[in-house]
């Protein structure tokens, strides 16, 4: 292929135009805001691997077997092999071109345990593991700008893909600056977008993650995946502006989860599972916090001021910062939070999604975490998914002669400026804030059909509302005319769990509280003239 649009520019979007740009693939790499304000300069703790001679025994047998078990098995044996397998290779990468991981006192990269893994295997810098990755990439970005490879767009915002008879030629985008749509031809187009936080309103993410895209291309005939597994991060801190993340690195690090009765402190994970009992997967962890019904602290302060100030400093600076909390004395209150999406566009071994030449990355694609995602996993998924879709591309033909979208263009054109002509009386803003309690109340920790049926008719109420309220001009367009792909979004995830009648991984229904093998496929969606339909990926179409 000679020329790719990659959308998103987080860690997924920049491995994929790396990985593109060193194939001789000219990329355009476009998103609203530099790499620098993505989501993935948030990630704390880590990233996963196995290298040789880490003295713990491990090996990529044991990762593999601990993330599909950790996925309760609907993940796909040969993507995470291929994920597992490469993982020690991308850490060497990040190294070589400067990512500075934490060593230990031989001056060796040092590693951590994480929730759900049977050894310790996930690398880390510092408590920004992200923002290092983020940092180094974007220097090889550059390195590419340089050359005239890569071209960097700021300022854009995804519209809607083109697709004409099954087949990919680039997106429909809405720039900022100049306030209008614009056509971006390409022989692919790859979504980088992240997840779907905003569809939850307050979480652990970005704002900037708000499932748009997967929404737009649900409705423009992409198939999406297993939405319903969304992962509670245990232990999240409340603030003014968001919920707070305490990365899993400070259970790693020894930190104890407690409630009080009377005088005395129960230790309930350790007392049900034992020593480790801190470090079950998310999923379990926060039912188990879920199911006390009480105020849950987190206490590292007995592993000492030390190793506090040099292994878990951004989390004492956090919890001094937004809570006056000294975590060195005092423990910590926490509650889960959404924070992942397991699911999401559904893609293919080489990342390709139901349309040709149009392939997702990153945490908007469903293929490597199943029904929860073991920490540290997702920053090494964002950095191989990018790798194995440029390598799906370099093989690939050109497209050469490409239909043109300017009728489409003009068309669309013409209803943002309708929109936009229409005085403002009800912004987006209420329906948004009506969506986020909603998924927050009716698609908890623990589901049942009666509140997920509830929800689904009040989002059906939103769907009309957002036919025919006015928008607000004084706003970006992409906030006016985005609203109606979120709300089918956020329909598509509570249809999928309300589909899946048993409990899985993060998925958890109190009126089927056990899992059914009949169930152990990946969920399967697609929009057809605002029709949603739902089956089991019995044949193994998407499982990888
Ligand atoms: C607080 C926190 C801590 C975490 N810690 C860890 C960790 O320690 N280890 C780990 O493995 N994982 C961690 N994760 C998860 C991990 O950070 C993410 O899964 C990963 O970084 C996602 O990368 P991405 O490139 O797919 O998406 P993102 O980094 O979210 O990038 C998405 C890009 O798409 C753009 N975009 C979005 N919508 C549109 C649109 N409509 N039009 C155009 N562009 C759009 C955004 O602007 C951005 O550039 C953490 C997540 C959070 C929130």
């Amino acid at each position: 292929m000679n020329s790719v649009l990659i959308i998103g520019s987080g860690i997924a979007g920049m491995s994929c135009a790396i990985n593109c740009a060193q194939k001789g693939i000219h990329v355009i790499l476009a998103s609203p805001f530099p790499s620098e304000r993505s989501q993935s300069v948030m990630a704390a703790g880590g990233i996963n691997a196995v290298l040789p001679g880490n003295g713990e025994g491990d090996t990529v047998e044991s990762h593999i077997e601990d993330t599909l078990k950790g996925g309760a098995h609907l993940a796909g044996t040969k993507a995470v092999t291929g994920l597992c397998e490469e993982a020690g290779d991308i850490i060497r990468y990040l190294e070589s071109i400067g990512t500075v991981f934490s060593v230990d006192d031989k001056g060796r990269p040092a590693y951590r345990a994480f929730g759900g893994q049977s050894h310790k295997r996930t690398y880390y810098c510092g408590a920004s593991t992200g923002k290092q990755i983020v940092t180094a990439l974007n220097m090889e970005v550059r390195r590419f700008e340089a050359k005239g490879i890569i071209e960097r767009r700021l300022g854009l915002c995804f519209h809607s893909a083109l697709i004409k008879d099954g087949m990919c030629y680039g997106a429909m985008m809405y720039s900022e600056a100049a306030n209008r749509l614009e056509n971006i031809y390409a022989d692919a187009l790859v979504m980088a977008t992240g997840g779907q936080n905003a569809l939850f309103g307050k979480t652990t993410g970005s704002t900037q993650c708000d499932g748009y895209a997967a929404g737009k291309l649900f409705e423009q005939g992409v198939i999406l995946k297993n939405l319903e597994f969304i992962q509670y991060h245990p232990t999240t801190m409340e603030t003014s502006q968001k919920r707070m993340l305490i990365s899993e690195a400070v259970r790693g690090e020894g930190g104890r989860l407690f409630y009080n009765e009377v005088e005395e402190r129960i230790y309930f994970m350790e007392e049900k599972y034992g020593p480790n009992g801190n470090l079950q997967t998310r999923d379990v962890v926060s039912r188990e916090i879920w199911a006390t019904g009480k105020d849950v602290y987190l206490d590292v302060s007995f592993v000492g001021k030390k190793l506090i100030d040099e292994r878990l400093p951004e989390v004492r600076d956090l919890c001094r910062k937004y809570r006056d909390i000294d975590i060195t004395r005092e423990p910590i209150p926490v509650a889960p939070s959404v924070h992942f999406f397991m699911g999401g566009i559904a893609v293919k071994n080489e990342h390709e999604t139901n349309i040709k030449n149009l392939f997702a990355v990153g945490e908007c694609a469903s293929i490597y975490h199943g029904a929860n995602r073991l920490g540290g996993n997702s920053l090494l998924a964002a950095m191989y998914g990018g790798r194995v879709a440029a390598r799906a591309l370099a093989g690939r033909e050109a497209c050469g002669e490409h239909p043109l979208f300017e009728r489409e263009l003009e068309e669309a054109q013409a209803k943002l400026n309708e929109m936009a002509d229409t005085k403002s009386t009800f912004a987006y803003a209420h329906i948004r804030e009506m969506l986020a309690q909603t998924m927050q109340e009716n698609l908890g920790i623990v589901r049942e059909e009666q509140a997920l049926t509830k929800g689904l008719e009040k989002i059906d109420n939103y769907i009309t509302a957002a036919g025919k309220i006015h928008y607000d001009n004084s706003v970006l367009q992409y906030f006016n005319y985005s609203l109606p792909g979120i709300l089918t979004l956020a329909r598509a995830v509570l249809t999928s769990a309300l589909s899946r009648r048993e409990s899985r991984g993060a998925h958890y229904r109190s009126d089927y509280t056990k899992s059914d093998d009949s169930y152990k496929y990946a969920t399967l969606i697609s929009y057809d003239d605002g029709k949603y339909r739902t089956w089991l990926d019995t044949e193994g179409e998407y499982e990888s």
